[in-house]
């Protein structure tokens, strides 16, 4: 049959499997349906819910505002599928292009879309992170369960790491009037995600709120009562906290366990795709019938050095799954690359943080407006001479301009003037991005060092 005629079939009658039925598979059955996928789509998830948004998770559903059943994802459009949820994918089988699933069942496709995202690494002292009280959040269960604590009033609530979900947990907690201690053992929160100098301002931030940060510090143990319920936290500097309630917020572990056998290209950081979200296998050869999309992809992109990005951004979830669907039905002449420039926001102790870009990309940071004691300000990052990426501190307004500059690979420190510009924006200064070798809690965007000048990337296969 010609690749026309292949197509054409496929896009009539044609079989679509999605594994992942959370943000990205959702939008990409919407995608797939309104660009005439008039074939079977079956959408597998491991969770018993229809899909529905996680980052009210950490915001309004712990603060109360907003029932964790109120969070289902709007619908674009009637999706028609089967939908299998509650059901877990437990192995891919390329060469018979067949799903299987936890209950022994298994599915044949045509094509396949993997969203199966990331998950919340746990506390690595299984006896420690089973005692009463520890908990992790990623789940709309794993909310339900932390929200009840907190409305339960805690003695003190300890959260172990503060990249994002752990600072903004603790904002919850603060804004509930719990007492929390914030224990990060890098040296200021957020400082994966955003480096040294914003990071301290996080840190004031969050002083300024009551929260009691501990940076430069690991929790060594977790300790319960006769009862088997959490009791108190140990750090690496001597000193315990007591704690009745902890939240682990260590960052995410990428959902490909159950691929491991399967040939592709997939392994702790991620599923590797092209820049038309086809999937490569261990080889490093680009398959034509397996789709990736979400936080469980990793793909290069050109304007940040052909780098493979894994981002865990709610805007390039959408994105992706959209240009993966698309491509899915898609004549090798009309697929597009997906070419989102990153970009994510976060709400915590009254601040809107947005930032565009690629922040753990630079080495150099200048405040172009605003100020940095005041909370309030943008900063524009650099990496070799070149403007890279952006960080607004509630002033989201300018983020379009900054997005621009970067699309046009702008010259680093920005040769504009800006309105509100203060001493301190004159100069840049170094960004202050921990030693990515000593990973600190919770970076949003993790590179992986591949590059058309850089072979560094390998894949290894798990040996039997
Ligand atoms: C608490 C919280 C707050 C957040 N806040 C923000 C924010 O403020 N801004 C922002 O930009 N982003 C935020 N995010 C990130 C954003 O929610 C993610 O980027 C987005 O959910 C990614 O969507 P996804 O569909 O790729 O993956 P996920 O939402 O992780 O969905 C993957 C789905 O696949 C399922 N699955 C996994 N393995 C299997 C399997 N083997 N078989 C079947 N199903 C499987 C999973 O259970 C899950 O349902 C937040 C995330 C969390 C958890």
């Amino acid at each position: 049959m010609s690749v026309d005629g292949y197509l054409e079939t496929l896009r009539r009658e044609g079989r679509i499997v999605v594994v992942g039925a959370s943000l990205a598979g959702l939008r990409a059955a919407e995608t797939l349906r309104a660009e005439g996928f008039a074939g079977t789509l079956t959408m597998v998830g491991d969770e018993p819910h229809e899909p529905y948004d996680r980052p009210p998770l950490s915001k309004q559903v712990l603060l109360g505002k907003v029932p964790a059943d109120h969070t289902v994802l709007p619908r674009r459009r009637p999706v028609d599928a089967e939908w299998r949820l509650g059901a877990a994918a437990t192995g891919l089988d390329l060469a018979a292009k067949q799903v299987r699933l936890a209950d022994g069942d298994a599915i044949d496709y045509d094509r396949l879309l993997i969203t199966t995202g990331v998950r919340a690494r746990p506390w690595p002292r299984e006896l420690e992170a089973d005692l009463d009280g520890v908990c992790v959040l990623r789940t709309r269960d794993d909310a339900i369960r932390l929200h009840h604590r907190l409305k339960a009033g805690p003695r003190r609530v300890l959260v172990i790491g503060a990249g994002f979900t752990g600072s903004e947990i603790a904002s919850a907690c603060r804004e509930r009037g719990l007492p929390v201690t914030v224990a990060e053992r890098g040296p200021a929160p957020l400082v994966g995600a955003l480096g040294g100098v914003v990071g301290e301002v996080a840190a004031e931030l969050q002083r300024a709120h009551g929260v009691d940060l501990r940076c430069g510090v690991q929790v060594t143990g977790l300790e319960g009562d006769s009862a088997g319920r959490v009791r108190q936290a140990h750090f690496s500097d001597g000193t315990a906290v007591e704690s009745d309630v902890v939240v682990v917020a260590l960052g995410a572990t990428r959902n490909t366990e159950w691929l491991a056998d399967s040939g592709l290209g997939a392994g702790p950081r991620g599923i590797a795709c092209d820049a038309g979200c086809r999937a490569f296998d261990v080889r490093g050869i680009v398959t034509d019938d397996v789709f990736v999309a979400g936080d469980v992809a990793r793909s290069p992109h050109p304007l940040f050095g052909y780098q493979f990005l894994s981002l865990e951004h709610w805007g390039n979830a959408v994105s992706q799954a959209e240009v993966a669907a698309h491509n899915m039905i898609s004549a090798s002449a009309d697929r597009r690359p997906h070419l989102w420039m990153p970009s994510f926001w976060s709400a915590q102790f009254g601040v809107n943080i947005k930032s565009v870009g690629v922040p753990p990309m630079a080495d150099q940071i200048i405040v172009t407006q605003g100020s940095l004691a005041e909370q309030r300000f943008t900063a524009a990052y650099g990496y070799q001479g070149r403007v890279i990426a952006a960080v607004t501190f509630d002033q989201a307004k300018w983020l379009d301009f900054y997005e621009r500059q970067i699309e046009q690979a702008a010259p680093f420190p920005p040769e504009f003037t800006t309105v509100d510009r203060r001493p301190e924006g004159l100069q840049p200064v170094p960004a202050g991005f921990p030693d990515p070798s000593l990973p600190s809690h919770g970076p949003t965007v993790t590179l992986s060092g591949h590059s058309p000048t850089d072979r560094r990337v390998s894949f290894t296969p798990r040996r039997a």
